[in-house]
C-alpha cells in the first residue's frame, strides 16, 4: 500500500488532472505537458469544454454577418432559381439593406435621425413559381437560421389551431436553441393570401381564419420581444418560454393571390371594351397584371394597411413557361436530372436523357397544373423501376432516359393515358 502511495505520489505515473493513477486507467499520455501526463477520460472533457468555448467565441464573433452584395446575392440566387430576374433583383437589393442596417446596429452604431425600416418582402406568384426556393435560398447564401410557416395552420390567441409564437418556436428550434442567431433569421410565412379577410363574410363572430390572424401577426412583424414556448404546441400558465427579440428577424411572405389580378385590373382602370369581355372569361393574361402590383391591391384583397405596412417590399414571379422548366429540369446547381446521374453515377453507371424526354416530362407537368413542383413526382415514376434494378444489373454502363421509356412508365404508374 505504502508502494503504491508512493507510485501514486510521483506525477509521471498519475493523470495530472484527475490524479488517478495509471492502473486506474483506459488510456494514458505520458509526459504530455512538462513530464507529466494526462488520461484518455480527461483529454476527452478538455476537447469538449474547447469546442464549446470556440463555438461561443464564433457566436459572438459573428456578431455582424459577412455582407453579400446585391449583385452576389443576384449571382447566387442565379445558380438555383431560373428566370424572376425581376423578383430576384428586388430580393437580392432588400435582402442588402435589411442585413446592412442589422450589422450597423451590431456595431454599434445608430441611424441617429433616420430611422431605417426593416425591409420585410411580400411576394405574389402563382404555386410551384420558386417563391419558397427563392428565400431558401438567401438564408443558404447568408448562413442564417431559415422556417416557413404555412399562414394557414395559424389562429388568433385562443382559438384553435397554432399560435403564431409557434412561428418562432420553428426559427429557435433551427438555429439550435441559439437565440442570438435565430433572432438574424429569415421567417418564410406561405399562404399569407389564404388570411385575406373575407369582404362578405356574414358571420357575426370575429374572423377567426383571417382578420383576427393577420392582426396576431403585426406583433412579431413590428419588432418586440416575444414569449417562444421552446417546444411549441398552445401557451400555459406554467410553461417556460425563451425571449426573442424579432426587431432584426427578416419577414418573407407569399401567396398566389388569386384574382389579384382582377383588383390590379380595375385599379389601372383597364377595362377597356372587349377586354371586359375575356376578363369575364376568366382567362386573362395574369401575368401581365402581376407585375404592376401595388400595395393597395393586396388591400382590396383583403389584407389588413397595418399588414400591407410591415412589408415595404412587394415583388412579383412569373408564371414558368415550358422553356422555362425545361431550363429547371437540367440547369439549377442541384437540378433534378443532374440528381440523378450522380445517383447513378454512384453504380457506376452514366445516365442520360433525351431531349425529346425532357420535353415529355415538361408537358407532363403543364398537362397537369403541376408546376415546377410536379417536376420531381413525375421523374421519380420514371426512375423508379431503373433505380430498382440498378444496383443489381451489371452490364450496360450508359442508360438512356427516350421519351418512349418515360411515356411506358407514366402509362404503368396510370399517371397518363395508354393512347393504344
Ligand atoms: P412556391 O412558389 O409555391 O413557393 P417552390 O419554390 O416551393 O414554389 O417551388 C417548388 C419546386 O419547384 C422547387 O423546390 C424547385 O425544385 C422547383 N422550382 C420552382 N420554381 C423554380 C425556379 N424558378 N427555378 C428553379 N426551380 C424551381
Amino acid at each position: 500500500m505504502a508502494k503504491q502511495n508512493k507510485n501514486n505520489n510521483n506525477p509521471e505515473n498519475i493523470c495530472a488532472f484527475c490524479g488517478r493513477p495509471i492502473s486506474m486507467l483506459n488510456a494514458y499520455v505520458p509526459s504530455m505537458f512538462q513530464g507529466v501526463g494526462v488520461c484518455d477520460d480527461c483529454l476527452r472533457e478538455i476537447n469538449k469544454a474547447m469546442a464549446k468555448e470556440h463555438k461561443r467565441n464564433d457566436a459572438t464573433k459573428d456578431e455582424s454577418l459577412e455582407l453579400k452584395t446585391p449583385q452576389e446575392i443576384f449571382d447566387f440566387l442565379n445558380q438555383y432559381v431560373i428566370g424572376q430576374e425581376r423578383a430576384k433583383k428586388i430580393l437580392s437589393v432588400a435582402v442588402y439593406n435589411h442585413y446592412k442596417r442589422l450589422n450597423y446596429i451590431a456595431k454599434g452604431k445608430t441611424t441617429d435621425d433616420v430611422e431605417l425600416e426593416k425591409s420585410n418582402i411580400i411576394m405574389i406568384g402563382e404555386t410551384g413559381t420558386g417563391k419558397t426556393l427563392l428565400a431558401r435560398t438567401i438564408a443558404t447564401l447568408l448562413n442564417v437560421p431559415f422556417c416557413i410557416a404555412d399562414a394557414t395552420t395559424l389562429t388568433q390567441a385562443g382559438y384553435v389551431g397554432e399560435d403564431v409564437e409557434n412561428i418562432l418556436t420553428r426559427l429557435l428550434q433551427n438555429a439550435d436553441y441559439d437565440v442570438q442567431r435565430a433572432e438574424k433569421g429569415i421567417v418564410f410565412i406561405d399562404e399569407i393570401d389564404k388570411i385575406a379577410r373575407k369582404g362578405d363574410n356574414p358571420s357575426i363572430t370575429r374572423d377567426v381564419s383571417g382578420e383576427g390572424v393577420q392582426q396576431s401577426l403585426l406583433k412579431i412583424l413590428e419588432g418586440t420581444v416575444v414569449n417562444v414556448p421552446p417546444e411549441g404546441g398552445r401557451k400555459h400558465p406554467e410553461q417556460k418560454f425563451i425571449q426573442v427579440d424579432t426587431r432584426n428577424i427578416l419577414f418573407i411572405a407569399a401567396g398566389a393571390f388569386d384574382g389579384i389580378e382582377r383588383n390590379i385590373a380595375s385599379r389601372m382602370n383597364s377595362y377597356a371594351i372587349g377586354f371586359m369581355e375575356s376578363l369575364q372569361r376568366d382567362n386573362i393574361d395574369t401575368e401581365e397584371f402581376l407585375k404592376y402590383a401595388q400595395p393597395q391591391d393586396l388591400k382590396s384583397f383583403g389584407l389588413i394597411p397595418e399588414l400591407i405596412g410591415r412589408f415595404p417590399v412587394l415583388t412579383s414571379l412569373d408564371k414558368l413557361d415550358a422553356k422555362a422548366m425545361k431550363r429547371i429540369l437540367t440547369e439549377p446547381k442541384n437540378a433534378i436530372t443532374k440528381q440523378y446521374q450522380k445517383l447513378f453515377e454512384m453504380d457506376n453507371k452514366d445516365l442520360r436523357f433525351n431531349d425529346d424526354a425532357l420535353d415529355y416530362f415538361v408537358q407532363t407537368a403543364l398537362d397537369y397544373s403541376l408546376g415546377a413542383r410536379g417536376l420531381r413526382g413525375i421523374m421519380e415514376n420514371v426512375m423508379n423501376d431503373l433505380m430498382f434494378s440498378l444496383p443489381t444489373q451489371k452490364a450496360k454502363k450508359t442508360i438512356t432516359i427516350t421519351k418512349q421509356y418515360a411515356e411506358q412508365m407514366l402509362q404503368g404508374a396510370g399517371l397518363v393515358k395508354n393512347n393504344k
